[in-house]
């Protein structure tokens, strides 16, 4: 035991309550981390005890058995397996529900064979059926481990169980597995190289190894050559203890559980016979879903604009207050835009966060994963992949965040490799200046053809990803899993403390997180978008102080004149030297430098494509005016007049559009997405997501110029 007092881990199935358990134990007190090394929360945090020293309790990821079947299991199994890892627990609260005790059982029984100190906490002891007992006690003599019945949601049972934490707790003296005869050689040898007395513990090591046990158990391979086990062999093993554990968790359940004689039927069944309906399932799941994203579209709208206005308003303040200049420019085009690009994405985080809890929190979700798996997984995807893609149309930003929730490492990647190919609402205002531009107002069959050529894109993303899914699942292998006991949780009551958590933290990580990175790009951005070469700035300085100090100039002409000398430093800044420079390789795709800066601006986040081109336009009527519709009109005008100086053709043909239009629906142009699966996947992944895209892009866009020009 350490001198910072005693580590405590809860650990069980998902759903059994350990969050919840953990959030009533410690209130707000909380810190929120990763595991090393993954991006899987890890909560911890210190629990004082009435006249004990306090603990630190900390917060797993749920595990069906100590043998993992997904990354976060592992997590949990290392932790547990590995007593030299840093989180190994002194003690650990092994939370089952009261309703899937015998689930839980097959868990607490492998903790009580590796010799762990165990409290078994029945959670959940308020959904019990009126009249039916547990026998707690005499379970607690069949495991010879202290056995508490609690129930979070009432808050009952809390101060007897932080009144055993605080005692000594002994490992139980009742295994409850014995293991196969005929492995005594090689668990001598495991035993002797772990330098552990536990048999169980080399028993596991043996048939599945840690990673790091690999390397420190000598001779590993031979050992199990020798004693016969090959990979497949192995598998069955694991499968065999599993059964054989089931049948004794059983065998326990039915010594200690007095059922009520009644014929009630479940309530969660019922629900089940219309929710997992092999017809009205999906339909009830696609109402659903239509009606989270209706919410998302419409309710964050509002917050959003209120965000913009306030981020406005404290920009103008800031720019008032000080002195004009570098510096200014620097904290309110810089700073504040940048914190505005990050901040304004709030609520549709906050709003999509929150559904999904509610759907978690309410055990639907369980649900969703059983209809979808089947439909998703020849994919590569998950069941639960479905949410994050659906809402990779609203944002990918916290769709990415979601896919946490996808316990399969693959399945996970190959979701957020693919989320940022559904058309994000940032998309829609490009989309919307650029199919003017193509296409009349006119409808088709009564359907406006701008509304159709839009879902025609929608469906080019959607198609497409289920493509690049399938590419990336042949070309990663999938590990084989072990078998898990799946088990649809209770419907419940979702709470309201769990609901506000999760929204919260999950808020606080983007802001954080990714912040940071969108931050330091905007900055740099806004660097070269407001620098250039010294000389050249000088001259247009000049020339504009000049013509500016001619007698009698018009309100009209000094607006005209500003308006020119805006879009002739951006013309001479370093983004548009970019912009001349990659010329020659977006010249096949039929674009000029000029989209080029518009390009390379809209890396930070595709709309300022729409503002980049305003000002590069420079239009008759643009800041004076509050009618964005006018202002866009205007633009659209601008660009129709773009001629190449060369040729003295128009700019904007059916071809270029086309392809500026393929290349926005394809092509990574979304930093904060970037810095984002950069936290969640590693760099590696976004360094693949934005090269892939990029390349997509090109040879898209490059088909289609070529195609129509
Ligand atoms: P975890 O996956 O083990 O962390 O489980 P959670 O803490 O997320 O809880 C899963 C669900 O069980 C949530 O909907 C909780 O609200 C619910 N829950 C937790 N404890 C209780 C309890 O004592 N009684 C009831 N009825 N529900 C509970
Ligand atoms: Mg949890």
């Amino acid at each position: 035991m350490s001198k910072k007092g005693k580590k405590v881990a809860l650990v069980g199935i998902p759903n059994s309550g350990k969050t919840s358990l953990f959030n009533a134990l410690t209130g707000l007190n909380q810190r929120v981390g990763n595991f090393s090394g993954v991006t899987v929360d890890r909560k911890s945090a210190t629990l004082s005890l009435r006249g004990k020293s306090p603990v630190t309790l900390i917060d797993l990821p749920g595990t069906h058995t100590l043998y993992p079947s997904s990354e976060d299991e592992k997590i949990t199994s290392e932790i547990i397996r590995d007593t030299t890892h840093q989180d190994h627990p002194d003690l650990v609260l092994c939370v089952v529900s009261a309703l899937q005790l015998k689930r839980g059982l097959v868990l607490a029984s492998q903790i009580i064979d590796l010799g762990m100190p165990m409290i078994l906490v029945v959670n959940m002891m308020d959904l019990l059926d009126e009249g039916s007992v547990l026998d707690l006690s005499r379970l607690s003599y069949l495991l010879d481990a202290p056995v508490i019945g609690i129930s979070v949601k009432q808050g009952s049972g809390l101060s007897t169980l932080k009144k055993t934490m605080g005692q000594n707790v002994p490992a139980s003296s009742k295994p409850q597995l014995v293991i196969p005869s005929g492995f005594r050689l090689a668990l001598n040898q495991v035993q002797e190289s772990l330098q552990t007395e536990n048999a169980y513990q080399a028993f596991q090591s043996l048939l599945s190894p840690q990673d790091k046990q690999k390397k420190e158990i000598e001779g590993l391979d031979e050992i199990q050559q020798s004693a016969g086990i090959k990979p497949e062999e192995a598998e069955e093993l694991i499968s065999n203890e599993l059964t054989v554990r089931l049948d004794h968790a059983s065998n326990l359940f039915d010594q200690v559980y007095l059922p009520e004689k009644s014929d009630k039927v479940n309530v969660s069944t019922l629900l089940d016979r219309v929710l997992l309906h092999p017809f009205y399932g999906y339909l009830i799941f696609l109402l659903i879903l239509l009606t989270i994203f209706q919410s998302i579209f419409s309710w964050s709208s509002y917050p959003m604009d209120q965000i913009d206005l306030l981020m406005e308003s404290i920009k103008g303040l800031v720019s008032a207050a000080l002195p004009a200049g570098f510096f200014t420019d620097l904290l309110t085009e810089g700073v504040i835009t940048g914190i505005a690009g990050i901040v304004v994405f709030i609520p549709q985080i906050a709003f999509l966060f929150f559904f999904i809890s509610l759907m978690e929190e309410s055990g639907y979700m369980a649900r969703v994963v059983f209809l979808m798996d089947k439909i998703m997984k020849p994919f590569g995807f998950s069941g639960k992949s479905v949410i994050p893609l659906m809402g990779g149309m609203a944002c990918a930003i916290p769709s990415i965040m979601m896919t946490r929730n996808i316990p399969n490492k693959s399945e996970r990647i190959i979701t957020i490799m693919v989320t940022p190919l559904m058309s994000c609402s940032a998309r829609i205002p490009v989309y919307i200046l650029l199919i003017a531009m193509l296409l009349p107002a006119e409808s088709i069959f009564g359907i406006d053809q701008r509304g159709l050529f839009m879902t025609g894109l929608y469906l080019l993303g959607f198609v497409l990803s289920l493509a690049i899914a399938w590419i990336i699942k042949k070309l990663i292998n999938q590990p084989s899993q072990y078998p898990f006991l799946m088990e649809m949780p209770d419907y419940q009551m979702p709470r309201w403390r769990n609901v506000g958590l999760t929204v919260f933290q999950k808020t606080k990580a983007f802001v954080l997180g990714a912040g940071k990175i969108i931050l330091a790009i905007s900055i740099i951005l806004w660097f070269m978008v407001s620098f250039g070469p010294g000389e050249e700035r000088d001259q247009i300085e000049q020339s504009y102080t000049e013509q500016l100090s001619q007698p009698n100039l018009s309100e009209d002409s000094v607006q005209e004149l500003e308006r020119q000398h805006a879009s002739a430093l951006l013309e001479s800044s370093y983004a548009a030297k970019m912009g001349k420079f990659i010329e020659p390789v977006i010249k096949p795709l039929g674009y000029d430098w000029k989209i080029g800066i518009s390009l390379i601006c809209s890396f930070a986040a595709r709309e300022v494509f729409v503002g980049t081109m305003s000002i590069i336009y420079a239009q008759e009527s643009p800041d004076d005016s509050d009618d964005e519709l006018a202002s866009r009109d205007s633009l659209i005008g601008k660009m129709r007049q773009a001629t190449d100086p060369e040729t003295g053709k128009p700019v904007y043909t059916t071809a270029v559009l086309l392809s500026l239009l393929v290349f926005f629906a394809i092509a990574m142009q979304c930093m904060s997405t970037l810095a984002v699966t950069w936290t969640e996947a590693g760099w590696q992944w976004a360094a693949i997501m934005l090269a892939y895209l990029s390349v997509l892009a090109y040879l898209s866009s490059w088909s289609v110029f070529q195609l129509f020009s």
